[in-house]
């Protein structure tokens, strides 16, 4: 445990497109951490110690205070599990493990081991989430929907684990969607779902879900990866005080149709500076709900095998 004002000694394991696109700058500017070493079987990180796993770098460099675990989520809970053994603070990228009761496990672990756990859900930091969650904590909700459309050629080109069991499909970038959802809307369950495999896939590519309220309100879900052209991340409200969308992965708030909030994004400084207070405070931060979700729209969802798909 660093001293409260010493910056906490960081390794980075899995060094692929989100440790380039977001940790390692996020890091550079962080004077909250000092990062010293990486664990990849083929990515490197210039500058630092590398190793080939999270065995050998925790072997290698008993000084790290925490560890970031980046890798895909299939292979999360084995890496947690070692470094919380070890004795380090754990973030862990979204979504955080394959499964519920295996996050659960690594919460029991952490508690046990006093170190802190950190379940992180980027798009809760985005600029505009805080705004609109304001907004409709101030009104009433008539109705709610979410849209959630991308092109998983231009945003996940070669990623084979994001179609295998367990990497969620389209649920990879949708749980960001539940992950502001489950902050800004009431608490709500799912009451039907068709999640449609391509019938060469072991994850869907689109899933058509309907939420409920605990007041019976329903809220649609439409997740879809194969949207070419205008990419959509909108969460749309109508409310006593008028319309909302919260657009652009909730870099944006309209109401009403005018943009009254718009702020370059931040997430990854943002959650980096939450984990640091998380380990100086001595606490964890696990929020399942987005992960809940999921499990039940593959738990509820009726499978619909829809075309072949290839890169
Ligand atoms: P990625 O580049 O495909 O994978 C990250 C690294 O994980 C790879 O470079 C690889 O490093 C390691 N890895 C891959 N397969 C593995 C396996 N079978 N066992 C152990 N390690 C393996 O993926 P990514 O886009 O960075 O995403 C990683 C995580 O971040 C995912 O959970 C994703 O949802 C989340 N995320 C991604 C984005 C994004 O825009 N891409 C945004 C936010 C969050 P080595 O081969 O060197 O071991």
């Amino acid at each position: 445990m660093p001293e409260s004002s010493a910056p906490i000694a960081l390794g980075i394991v899995g060094v692929g497109k989100i440790v380039r696109d977001q940790h390692l700058p996020a890091l550079a500017k962080d004077g909250n951490y000092r990062l010293i070493a990486a664990a990849s079987r083929h990515g490197k990180v210039d500058g630092i110690a590398n190793f080939p796993s999270i065995e050998a770098m925790l072997e290698a460099t008993p000084e790290l205070d925490a560890v970031s675990l980046c890798m895909p989520p299939q292979f999360r809970h084995d890496a947690a599990r070692t470094a919380i053994d070890a004795g380090k603070h754990v973030f862990l990228e979204k979504p955080p493990g394959a499964t519920v009761s295996e996050v659960e496990h690594l919460k029991a672990l952490a508690a046990a081991k006093g170190v802190s756990l950190f379940a992180s859900w980027h798009s809760r930091y985005a600029p505009a989430v805080e705004a609109a969650r304001a907004f409709l904590a101030s009104t009433r909700l008539r109705s709610a929907a979410i849209n959630w459309k991308e092109d998983v050629r231009r945003w996940h080109p070669n990623q084979e684990w994001i179609w295998q069991a367990g990497g969620f499909g389209v649920f990879d970038p949708g749980i960001n969607a539940l992950s502001i959802a489950t902050h800004i809307l009431p608490a709500m369950f799912i009451a039907e779902a068709v999640l449609d495999f391509p019938e060469n896939r072991d994850a869907p590519v689109a899933a058509h879900i309907v939420f409920r309220t605990a007041d019976g309100m329903s809220v649609p879900m439409e997740l879809d990866w194969l949207q070419t052209g205008p990419q959509s991340w909108d969460i749309l409200a109508e409310t006593d005080d008028g319309s909302m969308v919260l657009s652009s992965g909730g870099a944006k708030l309209a109401l009403d149709g005018r943009i009254v909030h718009e702020e370059p994004e931040a997430e990854y400084p943002m959650l980096y500076r939450h984990f640091a207070e998380i380990v100086r405070a001595g606490t964890s931060d696990v929020d399942l709900a987005p992960l809940q979700h999921v499990a039940d729209a593959f738990m509820l969802g009726r499978r619909n095998v829809v075309e072949a798909f290839y890169d």
